[in-house]
């Protein structure tokens, strides 16, 4: 999508080869129900989209009497059409993971071991070729855009020469319909304090902006348990300057709340066995959110991933700082680390999207998927929720809601049109679009 006028300079950008070649042919979308993303259920609905983008939404009395004459209508009978998803956290670096971990895991300490022995195998080549396949799986599972946390710019900076194989599929999206990417480099080091030591800023900051195609950079630090406070601050601050999303993994297992309490357990010896200890830390003896509000990390623009293990006051803590959280509840369950109460962030009103994770821990990154496994193990929580939860949820939580996560003027006109059988309840008509959407019954609609 090319940068709208008026938008904000930090506004998330397609990863796309280019837009010169966009279609500028206008379509009238007709269909049965079409779910904006905000706002009710529209019957017998339209979108009218020009191009790549949308330029209104309606019943479908009200925009074909807006349309042009002439304007070519496509029915939709029996769909309906939502807007794209947004995978709110994942990690595609490691797609070549994908199988090589026996899942379910006996908890995250089991599951680090394995995943450090399976992941050293991995070469830079292939981990750009694991981007590439990642990407595409995206696509195939009606993603709009994602977050991608990695630990290295390569995918990004393919050199040809070094990777022949992996370089001209790592450089060049799969299709034309690419899903756009912010990309934050993880920041890690328990025993490290200088940003600049672990983090490629330069490049980082001086990467092609994204209006030429790339995807939006940021940063990312890994944890509290892997990374120390001061490189979280430093990189916070970073992206606090720039206007930019942060993230970062927190209390994903009961074992980054014990160092944090006690300074002991796994990880305590874990860091020591690497070498990164540092004899000199107390612990803060404070839950991981209380410790991020401390260094001062907790805003509007800071996504908290996992959220497993929180109190009510974290919670409480958590809507204050009007931050945004994504839940993994699948790569959860693959690692035993316990369920995350979702209900306890939706009812502080807090912004709330889902993610996939990595396939390290996940067996794919359908966001559909990651939808049905929520409607089965939360019950409480109603559908309308959870869709939300995987569009606009999700673009709220990257800050790239003027252009994904919802049907309306100005939105991606790249969307899915799920399968809905014709005699479906309006009362059942969202978890059946879940569940037709995971059973793979929608496609992308194209031009
Ligand atoms: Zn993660």
């Amino acid at each position: 999508m090319p940068a709208l006028p008026g938008k904000s300079p930090h506004e998330m950008k397609v990863f796309s080869p280019s837009n010169t070649d966009m279609v500028q042919a206008t379509l009238l979308r007709r269909a049965p129900w079409v779910l904006p993303g905000r706002g009710p259920v529209i019957e017998d609905g339209a979108v009218l989209v020009r191009g790549r983008t949308i330029e209104a939404v309606g019943r479908y009395a009200d925009i074909a009497r807006i349309a042009a004459a002439g304007t070519r209508t496509i029915d939709h009978p029996d769909q309906a059409l939502i807007p794209g998803l947004v995978n709110a956290h994942t990690h595609l670096e490691w797609s070549g993971l994908a199988g090589r971990i026996p899942l379910p895991q006996n908890g995250f300490p089991a599951w680090l071991q394995a995943f450090n022995r399976e992941r050293a195998g991995l070469s830079g080549c292939d981990r750009a070729a694991a981007v590439a396949a990642g990407r595409r799986a995206l696509i195939e599972a009606g993603t709009a855009a994602c977050a991608d946390v990695g630990c290295t710019l390569e995918p990004f900076e393919p050199d040809r020469s070094a990777h022949p194989d992996a370089a001209p599929d790592a450089a060049t999206p799969p299709t034309a319909e690419a899903c756009p990417e912010l990309f934050l480099f993880e920041v890690l080091g328990f025993n490290q304090t200088d940003l600049h030591r672990v983090a490629p800023l330069e490049r980082l900051a001086a990467h092609p902006p994204a209006a030429s195609g790339g995807p939006m950079m940021s940063l990312a630090a890994h944890g509290c348990y892997s990374t120390s406070a001061a490189l979280i601050a430093q990189a916070k601050a970073w992206t606090r300057m720039r206007g930019l999303p942060f993230s970062i993994h927190v209390a994903e297992h009961r074992e980054e709340l014990e160092l944090l309490q006690t300074g002991t357990g796994f990880f305590r010896d874990f860091l020591e066995s690497l070498g990164r200890w540092v004899p000199t830390w107390t612990p803060p003896a404070t839950s991981p959110v209380g410790l991020l509000d401390s260094l001062g990390v907790l805003d509007s623009r800071t996504l908290l991933v996992h959220a497993v293990h929180l109190s009510a006051a974290d919670w409480d803590l958590v809507a204050r700082r009007d931050c945004k959280v994504c839940f993994c509840p699948r790569s959860n369950a693959a690692i035993n680390v316990g369920r995350p109460d979702l209900a306890a962030a939706l009812e502080r009103g807090i912004a709330t999207a889902l993610g996939t994770d990595s396939l390290a821990s996940n067996q794919d990154l359908n966001l559909f998927r990651e939808a049905a496994r929520v409607l089965d193990a939360y019950p409480e929580i109603r559908s309308e929720q959870v869709l939300r939860m995987i569009t606009v949820g999700g673009a709220v939580a990257l800050g790239c809601e003027d252009h994904f996560g919802s049907l309306a003027r100005g939105r991606s006109g790249h969307f899915p049109a799920v399968a809905v059988p014709a005699r479906t309840a309006p009362k059942h008509l969202v978890e059946t679009i879940i569940a037709q959407g995971a059973a793979g019954k929608w496609q992308w609609t194209r031009a």
